[in-house]
């Protein structure tokens, strides 16, 4: 196929699913996930309420702190190396959970792009020299019966923004762990050992931009980034839409 034909068979297809898109909206005009009020995904005055994450916050961790620092309490006491560091876009307070929720649980993977957004606009704070992007992995099982996994969609409105490339095969999930929800920082820990695998061939030698919803303590990023050094990357970073405080 010519690239003249690759083109217009893009077009063809962006406009069908414009058409698809314009004719569901009209069916079934979209409620904002968070207020319900009709007309977004995310209207405007919960988009307002949403805290972005500013300094002064720890320089590893991404923990917001009283005063700049290099390391915080939590995170000398448990460094998340080796990813390091660990950026978000927003704080983890509402409107976010429940937004986050309808993301995950509720089928409204459409906020993927308004919450990538989110993510894009903080990445000229937080910009890092990366080569290549991974949404944190959910075992196959769960991203089956979810219908899709949420870090991936993030990564890919973010990376389509942004210039960067998303890789979905770098990074596998091959131990299907509890949810972290609920679980102690020790507990986070043991649970989510050993539950990836990377890929050397897609990541050996680059510096991976790992992408979660959200941070809490820091233990899935540090257990993705220890596969991903396993298999050769030379460095690895993280970046959430949300961190919890
Ligand atoms: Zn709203
Ligand atoms: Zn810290």
């Amino acid at each position: 196929m010519t690239n003249r034909t690759h083109l217009l068979g893009d077009s063809w297809l962006l406009q069908a699913k414009h058409l698809t898109n314009n004719l569901l909206n009209f069916i079934f005009p979209p409620v904002c996930a968070n207020c319900k009020k009709p007309g977004q995904l995310l209207c405007a005055e919960c988009l307002a309420a949403i805290t972005w994450l500013e300094k002064p916050i720890c320089a590893h961790c991404g923990r917001v702190v009283a005063k700049e620092t290099s390391r915080c309490p939590a995170c000398s006491r448990t460094p998340l190396y080796p990813v390091d560091p660990v950026r978000a876009a927003v704080i983890f307070a509402e409107p976010i959970p429940t937004i986050i929720h309808q993301l995950k649980y509720n089928g409204f993977f459409g906020l993927a792009a308004p919450l990538a957004n989110l993510m894009v606009e903080a990445w000229s704070k937080w910009h890092m020299p990366v080569d290549l992007v991974v949404g944190v992995p959910l075992h196959p099982q769960r991203e089956k019966k979810r219908g899709y996994n949420q870090s991936d969609l993030l990564a890919h409105h973010f990376c389509n923004q942004v210039g960067l490339n998303a890789d979905k095969k770098a990074l596998q999930r091959v131990r299907n762990t509890s949810p972290q929800v609920g679980l102690g920082a020790s507990e986070r820990v043991s649970n989510v050992a050993n539950a990836f695998v990377a890929d050397g061939l897609r990541v050996a030698g680059k510096h991976v931009l790992l992408v979660d919803d959200v941070c809490t303590t820091g233990s899935t990023l540090k257990a993705a980034a220890e596969a991903l050094m396993a298999a050769g990357a030379k460095r690895v970073s993280g970046y959430c839409l949300a961190r919890a405080l």
